[in-house]
């Protein structure tokens, strides 16, 4: 049966759209296609038991089936079910987990188990939003559990799903925008299919998305909606889903204190969270307004969200002979800086492995030989 193609559905090249269309072909083509080609025999199917469904899906996130296979095997041995699981040692659960990655997913497996057992009586809600209301599961998550455990029916709308409807359907704008995700659901919504075919509806939805409808080079022509698929017609495989914007990168600037002494370096060690956190760095200070000097920087640092521009402040003959190794940066003022004081010389010219930013190594590199009065001791220049 041929149902109608879907037109594109975007207000303009760059915005999201806010009505769905829908096929009524659409969820009789997955169905169809997963009874053949779809994934069969993956340990957690048919086992109608929430619980292993549920399991699967967290470590699914982010993880593609062939790795999780042998880590799902370990968990459902030791933990059969949510009571052994939730009763499990939270430093054991972790080591099972190790190598799998994104470790708030295990934390919140063990919080999530727990609170079935606690809450539940250890047994699995069977509504969205009950589920959905647990630690780590999401609306999807719960609309998988529901479904792929035959417990009921309820759309999902995992990232390759997103693909997929952001194909299929033609529509534009990143995937994580509230309008596109709401038209999202909408289309969730509208094309599932009835109760007896939405497991294997669901699970095709996954499986196109993981072998067909792939993130690069799409096998359009191994795809049951090849001949109702927007990009597919409108050749926009490679534009759809709209890639994620480049993040706002935003400008900080920062005085640096060079102090050198016959002892080398003056260096604070950074608080463990923010820029070079851990490491070993001159004092710091955050410039702002009037502050921030009319001069460009000695150096420019750019991470994914920030832009450092770092200005060296130059202070030379600064003790570290009288006032010995490690211990005080005398006449250093850290209620000016916010940041803790204690701190140490470091010889110079500074060894590759010592533990400062290679952006101080660039700093005084580029400081060196430039004009300005780096007061380096005899013998650094090469630094
Ligand atoms: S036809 Fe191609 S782009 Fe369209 S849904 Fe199928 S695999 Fe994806």
């Amino acid at each position: 049966m041929m149902g109608k193609t879907p037109e594109p559905v975007k207000a303009d090249a760059h915005g999201p759209v806010t009505a769905a269309q829908s096929s009524p072909a659409f969820s009789a083509r997955v169905v169809d296609w997963q009874r053949v080609h779809g994934r069969h025999g993956l340990p957690w199917q048919g086992t109608g038991d929430p619980y292993r469904v549920w399991l699967s899906e967290i470590m699914l996130q982010q993880t593609q089936v062939s790795t999780v296979l042998p880590y799902y095997r370990r968990f459902v041995q030791e933990f059969p079910t949510v009571h052994a699981l939730a009763a499990a040692d939270d430093a054991r659960v972790m080591s099972l987990w190790a190598g799998l990655g994104y470790y708030a997913r295990a934390r919140n497996l063990l919080a999530c188990a727990r609170a079935v057992v606690k809450e539940h009586g250890g047994v699995f809600p069977q509504t969205v939003a009950a589920l959905a209301a647990l630690p780590g599961i999401g609306l999807s998550t719960a609309g998988a559990v529901l479904s792929l455990s035959g417990k009921g029916a309820a759309p999902i709308l995992d990232g390759n799903v997103r693909r997929v409807f952001a194909r299929c359907f033609g529509i534009f704008g990143h995937t994580a925008l509230p309008a596109v995700q709401t038209q999202m659901w909408a289309i969730a919504h509208a094309e599932l299919p009835g109760a007896d075919d939405v497991m294997a509806y669901n699970q095709g939805l996954m499986d196109l998305g993981a072998t067909v409808c792939v993130r690069s080079r799409p096998a359009c022509g191994a795809c049951p909606l090849q001949d109702i698929c927007v990009a597919r017609r409108e050749n926009l495989t490679t534009v759809l889903p709209t890639p994620k914007p480049p993040p706002v990168r935003r400008t900080e600037h920062y005085e640096l204190l060079l102090r050198t002494g016959s002892q080398g370096i003056w260096v604070e060690e950074r608080p463990a969270r923010g820029i070079w956190g851990g490491l070993w760095m001159v004092p710091m200070r955050l410039l702002e307004g009037h502050e921030i000097p009319d001069r460009a920087p000695d150096l420019v640092h750019e991470l994914t969200h920030r832009r450092y521009c770092l200005y060296a402040s130059l202070e030379s003959g600064g003790g570290g002979g009288e006032n010995g190794g490690n211990g005080h940066s005398p006449g250093h003022h850290p209620e000016k800086q916010g940041e803790s004081n204690e701190g140490r010389w470091l010889p110079l010219p500074l060894s590759d492995d010592a533990p400062v930013p290679a952006a101080l190594q660039r700093l005084m590199t580029g400081l060196t030989g430039t004009g300005i009065n780096w007061p380096v001791p005899p013998g650094d220049a090469a630094v």
